[in-house]
């Protein structure tokens, strides 16, 4: 329950993704007439966002129809952030905790994707997408950002990548000398993300950056060519208001990003916020009313939602929706969302997800950046299990 008297959007439906339910009733061959009265008949979902998963559902049917069995995404984490956000639940570690541990992090990362490309070539997979998320892997200098792209294009063949993702969520974490380091070793998608663009909630969130360093790192980074840039923006952050949203919506849209993410707030319980910021009834009112406003303004100005995913104790039971313009969709956010391909995931608290014909399994990092120090031999010796999955008789 949402704790306000308004209609719960997707009804008594639980789980991350809604979308990927849809998506398995269209491969099944099911009408959206029958999967509509279905859906509405077991959780009261609402005609909305029925409406909604459908369409997203189609497009990404479209978009993932020449995904191949054998090929893959590799996932990297740099979980380094100038500041911890008060929203945080990720295995992130501010700056100076960097100091003492970059070195060490990346030299055991460095081990870790030395095994994962031999897994790769052995297996014979093909890397169709490279993400490195985190943290914010921007905050890593210029120059080890520069080995670390280096070191993942001499251990993995890239001929057949499609996209290389960088996470340079933090402005302060941008330099003009980074960017030109991501656009000269292949870096196609970079994210910048505002949040808002209301200096008091960034105060109160903890993110020590103006408003204007944003759209200042888009300038630059538009100079290098990117294919696409993405910017985040929160529906439902503490104390503000539905026009403060559309106002930061409205500046986002204006620096003409390739694709927006309007992510709602979402209490978890590893946060900082966790027992801090209850939300009224007017607070997940008023994130119904963002996202209404979010999928009219972005459809008026070209953007198309192309993939979805819910978390729990999610402000107004809603929704995080990634949209872009027609051709600039993200493959890794849809392969990871309906679960399509293996992600190969390396560093502290990243997960591998293996995939194959009737059968996912999850190989877990551990969340502790000592422990993922101290533990890196059973690192990859877990990481080795891939041989045996996909060996089995129900081979890819
Ligand atoms: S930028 Fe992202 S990973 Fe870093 S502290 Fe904020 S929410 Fe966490």
């Amino acid at each position: 329950m949402n704790g306000s008297n308004i209609a719960e959007p997707w009804g008594s439906l639980c789980g991350v993704r809604p979308v990927k339910r849809v998506a398995d009733m269209l491969r099944e061959g099911q009408s959206h007439e029958a999967i509509r009265e279905s859906l509405r008949k077991a959780f009261e979902i609402s005609d909305e966002r029925i409406s909604l998963a459908l369409s997203i559902a189609e497009r990404e049917l479209v978009l993932t129809k020449d995904l191949g069995a054998k090929e893959i995404a590799l996932y990297i984490d740099i979980p380094f952030c100038p500041t911890r956000c008060t929203y945080c639940a990720f295995a992130s570690f501010d700056a100076k905790q960097m100091q003492q541990y970059a070195e060490p992090y990346l030299a055991a990362l460095y081990r870790e994707l030395e095994l994962g490309g031999k897994i790769v070539k052995d297996l014979g997979f093909t890397v169709r997408s490279v993400y490195i998320g985190g943290g914010t892997p921007t905050t890593l200098l210029a120059l080890e950002l520069d080995n670390l792209l280096y070191k993942i294009s001499q251990t993995f063949d890239l001929s057949h990548t499609s996209e290389f993702c960088v996470e340079a969520g933090r402005p302060d974490t941008i330099t003009e000398e980074k960017l030109k380091v991501m656009s000269g070793r292949g870096v196609t998608r970079i994210s910048i993300n505002p949040q808002t663009i209301h200096e008091k909630t960034l105060k109160r969130i903890g993110r020590k950056h103006t408003p204007q360093a944003v759209f200042d790192a888009v300038t630059l980074a538009k100079k290098q060519n990117f294919s696409v840039i993405n910017m985040d923006v929160i529906a439902g952050l503490p104390g503000e208001t539905p026009e403060e949203f559309m106002e930061t919506l409205r500046a986002v849209e204006a620096a003409k990003p390739e694709n927006i993410t309007v992510h709602t707030m979402s209490i978890k319980r590893a946060s900082n916020l966790k027992g801090v910021f209850e939300p009224t009834a007017e607070a997940h009112i008023g994130a119904a009313k963002m996202l209404n406003f979010a999928y009219e303004f972005l459809d008026e100005t070209g953007y198309v939602p192309y993939y979805l995913y819910r978390q729990k104790h999610m402000v107004g039971s809603l929704e995080n929706t990634g949209f872009s313009l027609p051709g600039k969709e993200c493959l890794y956010n849809i392969g990871m969302m309906q679960e399509l391909m293996t992600v190969m995931g390396f560093g502290v608290g990243s997960v591998t997800k293996l995939v194959k014909p009737g059968r996912i399994e999850r190989i877990f990092n551990v969340r502790d950046l000592t422990e993922y120090l101290n533990r890196q031999e059973e690192m990859r010796n877990r990481k080795e299990y891939m041989y045996t999955f996909f060996n089995q008789e129900t081979d890819v």
